[in-house]
């Protein structure tokens, strides 16, 4: 129950925080770690980046902002890995703190960058695709090299990522998901896409007049998905950091949390609802 009010809390003060811009966490370094398996946190303090491991290859999700690629970079590095070892880039959605990066990573590594069709074309150009009240400035445009399909696996050794499409935060949210083998047991780990309003304009939006139908059908796949460790694109959404602080502490399986998608998707449902009816001028 504590657990649930301080996750409210948390997603209350992102709502109105987690795209302002120069977020400094954005782009302060962190020591990369292992989360579960063969998955491993790369990300800065505030803007998550995770690498799925498959032998000595490995796919990279999501680039940061373009400030943070270095960071990136530096933490796959320090992994033991070669850039060159990373064969695929996917990504969250289409926004700059999350994709801004991964131009300079392509081009650095050398990988095959997969996005899904709904955020190809802000990708391509750099930018975000639909009407917003948030200033959301332009960042290094990134070719698709080849576009998913909801459902599909991206498979790269015996790794899996399955791509579930989550549309609203922008048109192409994607989340992800994957299983890894920890001692004695399967572990689903999920990587939800955004789910917030972020400055969506949610009423009367005539360049993406899907959206609130895209959100709530978003509410429901995700709050559907199961998911044994939850590994967002703002690692404070589920205290990732903290979990790494604990299970240095001696806390093993602190990212184990079967409950913390569930109450991930309701807060950001609550917060949708609310956003939604003071647009309307309810
Ligand atoms: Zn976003």
């Amino acid at each position: 129950m504590k657990l649930t009010i301080a996750f409210s809390a948390m997603a209350l003060a992102l709502t109105t925080n987690a795209h302002a811009q120069d977020n400094p966490d954005w782009t302060t370094p962190t020591a990369p770690f292992r989360v579960a398996g063969n998955v491993y946190y790369v990300g800065t303090k505030g803007i998550g980046a995770y690498l799925v491991v498959a032998g000595k290859q490995a796919i990279l999700l999501d680039g940061g902002p373009e400030a943070a690629a270095p960071m990136i970079e530096n933490n796959i590095t320090a992994l033991g890995f070669k850039l060159r070892d990373v064969k695929i880039i996917l990504n969250s959605h289409a926004h700059s703190d999350h994709a801004g990066g991964i131009a300079r990573i392509k081009r650095d590594t050398g990988a095959a960058f997969y996005a899904s069709p709904g955020d190809r074309w802000a990708l391509e150009h750099g930018t975000h695709d639909g009407q917003t009240t948030y200033p959301r400035g332009h960042f290094p445009a990134v070719h698709v090299d080849r576009v998913l399909k909801d459902g599909e696996g991206v498979a790269l050794g015996g790794v899996r990522m399955k791509a579930t499409f989550t549309p609203g935060h922008t048109r192409g949210c994607t989340t992800w998901s994957t299983e890894v083998i920890e001692p004695n047991r399967v572990l689903t780990v999920v990587f939800p896409c955004s789910l917030t309003v972020a400055g969506n304009v949610l009423v009367h939006n005539t360049a993406y007049p899907g959206i609130v139908r895209d959100y709530e059908q978003s509410f429901a796949t995700v709050g559907a998905m199961k998911a044994d460790i939850v590994l967002p694109a703002h690692p404070e959404f589920a205290d990732v950091l903290g979990r790494e602080a604990r299970v240095k502490a001696g806390q093993t399986g602190a990212f184990v949390d079967p409950q913390l998608l569930g109450h991930i998707v309701s807060d950001a449902r609550d917060d949708f609802e609310k956003e939604r009816a003071k647009q309307a001028g309810k």
